[in-house]
């Protein structure tokens, strides 16, 4: 497996992880929209212990951003951690599989192609 890399925006969080995410998803849910300030949200999910992290980064409600330049990058829930998608360095590494919460997809998204749909949270 090539290593797969990102971080925020300033380059004082990292991530690295070399594993296969457990899954890989979108949702447009409220809460998501809200902490992102974007219509809709992406991530790669791992075990916790196949992420390593570099860098002081600050949490709220398990969500983790940067202080220094206030890109949200990961989230923690449980022995989970969510890598958001657009953290990687590079584009089209990975593809969600499913979405959440579609009945709050923005109207003008059409839903992913091949994507497993979920009105609100996965089953
Ligand atoms: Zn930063
Ligand atoms: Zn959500």
């Amino acid at each position: 497996m090539p290593e797969y890399l990102g971080g925020c925006s300033c380059g004082a969080i990292r991530f690295a992880t070399s594993k296969t995410p457990l899954r890989v998803g979108v949702c447009h849910c409220l809460d998501c929209r809200k902490h992102h300030g974007a219509p809709f949200y992406a991530a790669a999910i791992y075990s916790v212990n196949d992420v390593k992290i570099t860098g002081e980064a600050k949490a709220h409600k398990g969500r983790y951003f940067c202080s220094e330049c206030g890109s949200s990058v990961f989230a923690i829930t449980d022995d989970e951690i969510e890598l958001h998608l657009g953290s990687f360095d590079e584009p089209n590494l990975l593809t969600p599989t499913y979405e959440c919460w579609t009945i709050r997809r923005e109207n003008w998204l059409a839903p992913i192609i091949g994507a497993e749909q979920f009105e609100r949270d996965r089953d």
